[in-house]
């Protein structure tokens, strides 16, 4: 059982290494676009993404005036200069201090146009988005951020983005379904996935999907229906809806492992991708339904905390890993997927993995170094102590979290126990604060104090700590169904 719990955790933090990258991307750009605002009064960059037959990218950039460089972001570990080819223009592609540039050829001049031919190969770097990734036998997702150059602020420049699939495909973005995508902007202002292929799977008011036709029927059922539930719950439950038709894109590598049922999702606003891995989809179980359900609704409170961005680069990934955690686990309990003592052992699940990796050390150092699996285990630990003390749970405190945020520019760890004090008092906040960002000898000891701090108004903390006991699958079938690491 024990090592079924570790397995279990250790797909569950690959799967979601992914989506924090994803997340932090997104609001490290977020942040930054917004700073920029709308003193730019320049001509937008024009991107022209064009589909080729080979499965590469014609891209060409129309600059409104001529530039000797062009950032294009950091060098990704090389990715650029392996996958990307200058086919015209005067410019060439370098890496200058980390960064990938496109620089005129010729000492002393100026570029305003350059095509390249970009390659689909993998960036091998498990936090990046690929730029352009195969979905379906005859689709592909291209992520528009690798392709929007940064200016010397840091912000992202303006840009109007082309793109023409192959023949006779489509093109999709949030509600948009057009054979050809002509001067677009994400009205995010942030980069966006585009998809171009096969006309999409669901084309609905409330969401439009892409679903690999190779999933197994059950398995791309249960998906399409869990995202629809999610979307449909938090809508009502936050009460406000997204600024866009979300969208909803899931890959599938059926070539996996027996048993395995992979994971991987990414969050963006208002878009969620999905990845599908391992034999585990070839036949409906609770062990896979479980892990659809609770990717799905951790990427789905994503995209409702995006409404909401970090107010600078400092805001620790444990607040949003955490704060999707608990937001799922109360959305599986409210529509009924989980009853409480699923919910209790998911949540006495991420409490002794927090309290095993935060002892002798504290969550910003692990977080400094890379360790998300405690962004998700302590992130959720802390929300859920936070929420207990709300009287609308952990939507209620995210609602509330993301509505300060947004009236003031952006949200950061001060703002998160300002809300947590609001409700549960001032030492319970500071108590709270502690196991965030202090060094911890004994942090089921200041896990216990938290719970003695709370003084607050509406429901307190009246339900005590919660056993650590197992797994969060407890399906004896779905144990039979997964090997080991
Ligand atoms: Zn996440």
């Amino acid at each position: 059982m024990g090592a079924f719990a570790n397995h279990f955790q250790k797909r569950q933090a690959r799967a979601c290494a992914v989506a924090l990258g994803a997340f932090a991307l997104f609001t490290a750009v977020g942040a930054a676009a917004i700073a920029r605002g709308a003193n730019d009064h320049d001509r937008a960059i024009e991107i022209d993404l064009e589909e080729r037959r080979n499965g590469a990218l014609r891209v060409v950039y129309d600059l409104p005036r001529p530039v000797s460089r062009l950032d294009l972001g950091p060098d990704l570990g090389g990715y650029r200069t392996r996958a990307w080819r200058v086919i015209g223009g005067e410019a060439e592609l370098i890496v200058e201090d980390g960064r990938d540039v496109l620089r005129a050829a010729a000492p002393l001049t100026r570029f305003r146009t350059a095509t390249l031919e970009v390659a689909p190969l993998r960036i091998e770097r498990p936090r990046t988005y690929e730029a352009i990734s195969p979905l379906g036998p005859d689709g592909a997702l291209i992520y528009t951020g690798h392709f929007q150059p940064v200016s010397a602020d840091g912000a992202r420049h303006r840009t109007s983005i082309s793109v023409t699939p192959g023949n006779r495909r489509h093109v999709v973005a949030f509600s948009e379904v057009v054979p050809h995508l002509s001067g677009w902007r994400s009205r995010f202002d942030n980069p966006a996935f585009i998809y171009v292929g096969a006309p999409p799977t669901i084309q609905r008011e409330d969401l439009v999907a892409v679903i690999d036709p190779s999933i197994p029927d059950w398995a791309a059922n249960e998906i399409s229906a869990a995202a629809s539930a999610m979307l449909d719950y938090l809508g009502g439950r936050f009460g406000w809806a997204l600024d866009a038709t979300p969208n909803l894109f899931v890959a599938y590598e059926p070539n996996g492992e027996p048993g395995r049922a992979m994971f991987s999702g990414d969050a963006l606003p208002a878009q969620i991708r999905v990845g599908l891995a391992g034999g585990a989809w070839d036949r409906p179980s609770y062990f896979a339904t479980n892990v659809l359900r609770t990717g799905v609704a951790h990427e789905t409170a994503h995209i409702w905390q995006t409404a909401a961005r970090p107010a600078d680069a400092h805001a620790p990934d444990w607040i949003h890993e955490g704060g999707a955690n608990a937001i799922a686990a109360k959305a599986m309990v409210e529509i009924g997927w989980w009853d409480d003592g699923a919910a209790a052992r998911d949540l006495a699940t991420a409490r002794s993995s927090c309290i095993e990796l935060i002892a002798g050390t504290s969550l910003p150092r692990i977080e400094a170094a890379g360790g998300v699996d405690a962004s998700y285990a302590c992130g959720q630990t802390i929300n859920e102590l936070a929420a207990r003390a709300h009287p609308d749970g952990a939507i209620g405190f995210w609602n509330e979290f993301i509505q300060r945020a947004r009236a003031s520019g952006g949200y950061g760890l001060d703002m998160f126990f300002a809300v947590a004090a609001d409700h549960g008092g001032e030492r319970f906040a500071l108590e709270l604060r502690r196991l965030a960002t202090l060094p911890q000898g004994r942090p089921a000891e200041t896990i216990a104090r938290i719970e003695a701090a709370a003084t607050g108004p509406a429901t307190g903390l009246g339900a005590g700590p919660v056993a650590a006991s197992g797994p969060i699958i407890v399906d004896g079938a779905a144990i039979a169904n997964v090997g080991d690491d």
